[in-house]
């Protein structure tokens, strides 16, 4: 196979499957490139983590046309309890107290991948699957590439190329864009829970002395777990046989919904901020994961690579009856352009409550716990950080960032 494209999006993960269902009908030739196949992603661990949704996204999934079916399997979040283990700093944000249905939803990742990769099917997107861009050679209105699908080599040429390929670009690679990484020697752990009470649609998160444990509600009474230990207490945290586990667990959240009884096998996450040293090249833009990976302390990754994809989307559209050149410099510079202060506030934010709540140091203690306190008392800001997690605008706190390039 050889051809001519407007838009090459390699990548057909959640930030990739999502750009190309939202160009789809735009008129443009478009082919989404992912190296697994179906078959293969289904079968991947990573599958297995639980995506909290933000009410933004799932604005962007209904006008996907997504959103109907998926909300079949997601979890409504009607409250989160945030507190500081062993400490007495905690607050506690409401969908009721906020006046909305839900402050957002949990879904299991591989059945928002499925749902994407089946819509793509029947789109007037090309999907070229299995398959992994190997060249990349650009000239002045087009970059060619190259392509392994299987045993075959297929060569391309596209006039915006949409790196959402994640962490580990070729994309970015190619283009030769570097990334600023902080390691946090921290690991996930992943799992689900059934606790003896019923979770009622109550999220937690608990700071702990090595790291944050979220217990987000699922279908079914359930709760997915995702419990950050530094990489060293993850190792042996993960050796331990599934009783010795569930106690730890336990100890950890404590009673507040019960027993627990652990439903499905462990999975883990090595935990590192890194942030592409740039969002565009020439003809070519990042995405997503590709721009951006964050800890998974706050619930944001996605719902931060969703605003990039809606955004650029809505750029591309905006511009049809103008350039009609999607990989045009002034169309590519405005999209970065427009993108730079939420990567930077949403980065600043996650990377700083990693620091300030992994952190034994008693001063700092007393400082966030008052700071929790402060945000149960204040009415504005408790809005304001809320409505800011809903994905539907607000202020975060200003906290630092350390990355290192
Ligand atoms: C434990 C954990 C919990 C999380 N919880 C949340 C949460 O609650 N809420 C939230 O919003 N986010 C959460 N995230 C973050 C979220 O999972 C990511 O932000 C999201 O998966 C990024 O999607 P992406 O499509 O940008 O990248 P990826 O998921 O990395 O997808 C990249 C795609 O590109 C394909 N690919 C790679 N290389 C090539 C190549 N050379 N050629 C072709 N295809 C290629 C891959 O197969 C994959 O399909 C969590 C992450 C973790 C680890």
């Amino acid at each position: 196979m050889s051809g001519d494209y407007d838009i090459v999006i390699i990548g057909g993960g959640l930030s990739g499957g999502s750009l190309a269902l939202a160009l789809q009908g735009s008129g443009y030739r478009i082919a989404v490139v992912e190296a697994f196949s179906d078959e293969q992603r289904r079968s991947l661990p990573a599958g297995d983590r639980a995506l909290a949704l933000s009410c933004g996204t799932v604005c962007h999934l209904k006008s996907l046309g997504l959103w109907d079916e998926l909300q079949q399997h997601s979890a409504a979040i009607l409250d989160i309890h945030i507190s500081d283990r062993g400490h007495f700093g905690k607050t506690r944000l409401s969908a009721r107290t906020e006046g909305v249905e839900a402050l957002g939803y949990v879904i299991a990742a591989r059945i928002l991948e499925d749902r994407i990769a089946s819509a793509l099917e029947i789109s007037d997107i090309e999907r070229i699957c299995p398959a992994r861009l190997t060249s990349f050679k650009p000239a002045r209105d087009s970059i060619s590439l190259t392509l392994r699908k299987e045993t075959s080599d297929l060569t391309l040429s596209t006039r915006l190329l949409v790196g959402a390929d994640g962490v580990n670009s070729s994309v970015r690679c190619f283009l030769n864009i570097g990334q600023e990484t902080r390691d946090y020697h921290q690991t996930a752990i992943v799992t689900q829970v059934r606790p003896d009470i019923d979770p009622a649609g109550a999220a937690f998160e608990r700071f702990t002395a090595t790291g944050p444990l979220a217990m987000l509600p699922t279908l079914d009474r359930g709760c997915s777990v995702v419990w950050t230990q530094t990489s060293a207490a993850a190792e042996q945290i993960m050796a331990l046989d599934d009783k010795d586990f569930l106690t730890r667990l336990q100890n950890t959240f404590g009673f507040r919904l019960g027993r627990l009884t652990l439903e499905s096998k462990r999975v883990q996450f090595p935990l590192k901020l890194v942030r592409a040293k740039a969002m565009i090249g020439p003809r070519s833009v990042l995405v997503g994961n590709t721009v951006h990976q964050l800890h998974p302390v706050a619930g944001q990754g996605f719902n931060l690579g969703m605003r990039d994809v809606a955004l650029l989307a809505e750029r591309i559209r905006d511009d049809l009856g103008k350039d009609r050149d999607p990989g045009g410099n002034r169309l590519l510079n405005a999209y970065a352009a427009s993108r730079t202060k939420d990567h930077e506030t949403l980065i600043r934010f996650t990377d700083g409550l990693v620091r300030i709540f992994s952190n034994e140091w008693l001063p700092l203690i007393g400082a966030r716990g008052l700071g929790l306190l402060g945000l149960d008392r204040c009415y504005w800001g408790k809005h304001l950080f809320t409505r800011y997690a809903m994905g539907l605008g607000g202020r975060l706190p200003r906290i630092g960032t350390g990355l290192t390039g």
